[in-house]
């Protein structure tokens, strides 16, 4: 039997990832592992909750117990999405991201050791290879200059993942992808709080000039190529995902405000991140070649899509919306 543990599997991309995988692979069994920190959400999974081949296991991934107790259910394969993920959070405190990131990472690999693993798939970011200038893209063979403390802890967790194999042969893959949209995301990322803010009738609030460009990609593509880096991919290997869909933060507010008939006055600039990177891009050529991977939604349809979906689930958007998440707000962008 096949049981694929899914660490963070409550957030957004474990969510769609479990559901992906338990839509295309007919005999595989997920055991979620998640520790429900604020980014984690049940709710994403309801619909799932009684699957006859899914199971929900509450643990922390630095807690080496823990861990072991899931291993133990007879776990053969590894999708390591848990992760302190917003690169805000860690410039107000970087110390999470360094235990979960980290630390988390060493004891899964850990696990992946003792338990023998046939594969450990491990989820990292474009933004460990640093920033770019107005032209090129990053390669699997790019250094890593991780500039925010969250790119810093991804890239020490995939040296990690990269000297497990080495040392121990952990048969492992790292998968490095760009910035992530569709239905469950935290709306403290940027398209989700958009949509968020202007189905309310509320500003945006955008970094510094709004110039800085980032890749957009479904989240549904990145499901895929996860999958297909766990099916077909080579040990060792890294792949890069990314949806061929570069944009200026402007640019995409205008896309937001365009799609849901909303005002440019709507935007209100607001202080820049330190240290915000500039541009990311990523050559995906690698996965299109081995894998027979590339991204298959249009942004623009994808964009629609996920606007539908946050209108569709008000409820869901109401208890996210919660007072911790307010008082991050205020915290992060001040009073409207
Ligand atoms: P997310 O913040 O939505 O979800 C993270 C999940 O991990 C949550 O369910 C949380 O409860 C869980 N978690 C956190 N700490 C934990 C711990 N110590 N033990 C167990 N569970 C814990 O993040 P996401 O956007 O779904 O990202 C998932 C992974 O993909 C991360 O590793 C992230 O670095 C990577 N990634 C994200 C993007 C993106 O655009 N969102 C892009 C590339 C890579």
């Amino acid at each position: 039997m096949t049981l694929v543990l899914v660490t963070g599997g409550c957030g957004f991309i474990g969510s769609n990832l479990i559901h992906y995988l338990l839509e295309v692979e007919p005999d595989i069994h997920i055991l979620n592992f998640d520790a429900l920190t604020y980014a984690g959400n049940l709710a994403n999974l309801a619909d799932v909750e009684r699957h006859p081949r899914y199971q929900f296991l509450r643990g922390d991934i630095t807690q080496r117990e823990q861990v072991w107790e899931a291993m133990r259910r007879g776990v053969t394969d590894i999708f390591h999405l848990a992760a302190e993920s917003h690169v805000d959070r860690s410039i107000l405190d970087a110390s999470p991201f360094v235990r979960t990131n980290v630390l988390g990472t060493q004891v899964l690999l850990d696990a992946a050791r003792a338990f023998a693993i046939r594969r450990f798939v491990h989820v990292s970011t474009d933004e460990v290879y640093g920033s770019l200038g107005p032209t090129g893209a990053f390669t699997e063979e790019s250094p890593l200059q991780p500039n925010s403390p969250y790119a810093a802890s991804k890239a020490a967790a995939d040296l990690l993942v990269r000297a497990y194999h080495h040392t121990f042969g952990v048969p492992a893959i790292i998968t490095r992808c760009s910035n992530n949209y569709g239905p469950y995301q935290f709306p403290e990322k940027i398209i989700p709080l958009f949509i968020t803010n202007l189905l309310r009738d509320e500003p945006v609030p955008v970094y510094g000039d709004g110039l800085q460009v980032r890749d957009w990609i479904h989240v549904r593509d990145h499901c895929r190529g996860l999958h297909r880096a766990w099916k077909h991919g080579q040990v060792g290997e890294v792949y890069n995902f990314g949806g061929r869909c570069e944009l200026t933060n402007l640019e995409l507010t205008r896309r937001i405000l365009q799609a849901l008939g909303k005002p440019e006055s709507l935007i209100r600039f607001v202080p820049d991140r330190p240290g915000h990177d500039r541009r990311y891009a990523l050559d995906c050529t690698k996965a299109e070649r081995t894998l027979g991977w590339s991204p298959q939604i249009p942004f623009d349809d994808g964009l629609a899509q996920t606007i539908r979906w946050y209108s569709d689930h008000a409820e869901w958007v109401a208890a996210v919306r919660n007072q911790d998440y307010m008082n991050y707000y205020q915290r992060q962008y001040g009073t409207q």
